[in-house]
């Protein structure tokens, strides 16, 4: 059966410059896509706005460019989608699957009932806001008899299974800061920009059922999955803003990409490493081959790649 086109993105907050791990996952659904002849395309999840840094997203956009990332078609924002993601609540609770909550963290916490991924709500609101509380979030009601457990066979990672009601629990939608939840959002634009393959970092691993039971709430197509490993630090800690990982240079964008590749476990010929940015691009699409990640569930960065 043919497969219907590729279709791949790169979905980065704007949280601030992007450092050596996001342009890892950057550069592996690039490749992917491009492999497959596909589209690639850019989404700014900018919708946690006290989160997002002023003119991230125009710098993440100019590092993409100078490390010939080319996205096709034209880069949306999460900010600008309320509407879409508001249909969706909307269908969630016309289906009666979704409930106003008005718990707060300190109470869920307080609960004491611990799944993969923090604290499982307790279910104080699944049948309805206490008397005297006003709601504050909307939330999923996970434990539906025909959602558990939730299935998919990850491209590189193999079978995932979760149990979303006793493993995350009862998630939001929307928040008590009236936001809109990254879950909901996600599942929005991947169908919205008919998204056929997610690469990104393992990271998202234990969001992804989530986000197929939002699918099947919402009847929308699943997406193959493929989460790369994740670029650690010497200390094991995922590099990011909050672990001080510095902002890639718009200066040594083929020695960085070379060692990008290096970290894909791609084994670039030793003479690329003095190419141009689009040797060395068609050189990896040409040679892709990401189950030579299998079976990793970390990279370390390099020396020094931290700083470049
Ligand atoms: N915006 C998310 C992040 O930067 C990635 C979302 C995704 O790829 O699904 O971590």
């Amino acid at each position: 059966m043919k497969r219907p086109e590729y279709r791949g993105r790169f979905a980065p907050s704007p949280t601030g410059p992007l450092h050596f791990g996001s342009l890892v996952a950057a550069l592996g659904s690039y490749l992917d896509a491009k492999y497959h002849h596909g589209n690639w395309l850019v989404r700014m999840e900018d919708l946690d706005t006290p989160r997002c840094v002023a003119g991230a997203a125009d710098d993440i956009l100019r590092t993409l460019e100078v490390y010939g990332l080319h996205w096709d078609g034209e880069v949306i924002y999460q900010s600008q989608r309320t509407s879409a993601y508001e249909h969706a609540l909307q269908q969630l609770q016309d289906a009666g699957v979704a409930y106003p909550c008005c718990c707060t963290r300190k109470e869920i916490a307080d609960s004491a009932l611990h799944g993969i991924d923090g604290p499982v709500y307790p279910g104080t609101c699944r049948n309805g806001v206490p008397a005297g509380r006003t709601a504050r979030a909307w939330r999923v009601n996970t434990h539906l008899p025909t959602t558990s457990p939730v299935s998919f066979i990850d491209r590189l990672q193999g079978r995932i299974s979760q149990r979303v009601e006793s493993d995350i629990g009862d998630f939001v939608v929307k928040r008590a800061d009236d936001l809109f939840a990254y879950q909901l959002a996600v599942v929005v634009d991947d169908a919205y920009q008919g998204i056929t393959d997610v690469v990104r970092g393992a990271d998202l691993l234990l969001s992804t059922p989530r986000q197929i039971l939002l699918q099947q709430l919402l009847t929308l197509p699943t997406p193959h999955y493929l989460h790369l490993p994740i670029i650690v630090n010497a200390q094991g800690e995922k590099l990011s803003k909050q672990t001080l990982a510095e902002p890639i240079r718009k200066a040594q964008v083929v020695a960085t990409l070379f060692q990008a590749l290096c970290h894909l476990q791609q084994l670039p010929h030793p003479q690329l490493a003095q190419a141009s940015v689009n040797e060395l691009l068609d050189s990896a699409i040409a040679n892709w081959q990401p189950e030579r990640l299998a079976g990793l569930q970390t990279v370390q960065a390099m020396h020094g790649s931290n700083s470049l």
